[in-house]
């Protein structure tokens, strides 16, 4: 692991606050080893060398402590680039100690992970969650251990995180699944979609968030074809050949999405992006309300 100096650690969000919600973004890590096969991180376009080996900025609680003395109040996203619980986490405490400062500033949170370490910090998600608006999320791309290990090979297997996901649930935190990507002719099933949707709920998540497709761009693409020719040999000709360097390779099944949200549906689960940032963001009286 390497180390850097940050000048700077709380971003505007580019495009307003569509996604969950989001006031600020930060990534107190850059890099992430959990070795996801279609990390779209790992594109040209986000210049990140050695994208598999985590660089933590060291001064980023500092420079954190001072911006968020005199920013608007607002939700703090984390997770969009990195992982915030990588395996370094558990001795830094990088990201606790990000926590800690969010919930002391008054500001609320949105922050997403495939590790199940995120169980660690409930007691600091409840402290946020008394004053501001928090919302969880755990990414499973498929309900299947094995096919998870293949996939994203170096963090808790999915059954590993719907644990988690129920932890966090249970303790009363508005924590839903992040069902993205769907990697066309891997995770595109009706299975897959069906399980992970019944899972999700039996899991008590309060939504369940999908993006259809993959991205295929700069460096990521030649990371992605290369680990399909080991772990599933034929398959990147066949990428090629249907999606011909499409940027995005949505699933070929036009009925999937559908079946997605007939499935959420039935399980009464939320699953469009307004109406998850309506759910997590109510005022403050009726939040308190349902504490209690
Ligand atoms: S956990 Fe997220 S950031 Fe890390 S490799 Fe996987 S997709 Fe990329």
């Amino acid at each position: 692991m390497k180390t850097v100096k940050a000048k700077t650690i709380l971003q505007n969000m580019k495009y307003g606050n569509q996604w969950f919600g989001s006031d600020y973004n930060m990534n107190l890590y850059r890099g992430c080893c959990h070795g996801c096969i279609y990390c779209d991180s790992r594109s040209n376009c986000y210049r990140i060398d050695n994208f598999d080996e985590v660089t933590v900025k060291e001064n980023a609680l500092t420079i954190l402590d001072r911006e968020l003395a005199y920013r608007k109040k607002g939700v703090v996203g984390l997770g969009a680039m990195s992982d915030h619980y990588n395996p370094f986490e558990k001795d830094l405490e990088i990201t606790r100690g990000a926590l800690k400062l969010i919930e002391q500033n008054g500001y609320g949170l949105s922050l997403e992970t495939k590790s199940a370490t995120i169980t660690r910090d409930i007691d600091l998600f409840k402290k946020i969650q008394a004053k501001h608006n928090v919302i969880l999320k755990l990414t499973i791309t498929c309900t299947d251990d094995q096919l998870c290990k293949k996939i994203e090979p170096n963090v808790s297997i999915a059954s590993e995180r719907f644990k988690a996901v129920k932890q966090l649930s249970d303790a009363g935190l508005f924590v839903g699944i992040l069902f993205t990507p769907w990697l066309p002719f891997i995770t595109d099933t009706e299975e897959n979609v069906r399980t992970l949707v019944k899972q999700a709920h039996e899991a008590g998540a309060h939504f369940i968030y999908a993006s259809t497709g993959v991205t295929l761009r700069e460096n990521q693409m030649e990371y992605y074809f290369q680990q399909l020719d080991k772990l599933f040999p034929g398959l990147s000709d066949k990428y090629r050949q249907v999606y011909r360097g499409r940027y995005a390779c949505n699933t070929l099944n036009k009925n999937l999405y559908k079946i997605f949200e007939q499935e959420c549906k039935r399980y009464g689960m939320l699953y469009k992006m307004q109406d998850i940032i309506n759910a997590y963001k109510k005022p403050r009286g009726i939040v308190q309300e349902s504490l209690f």
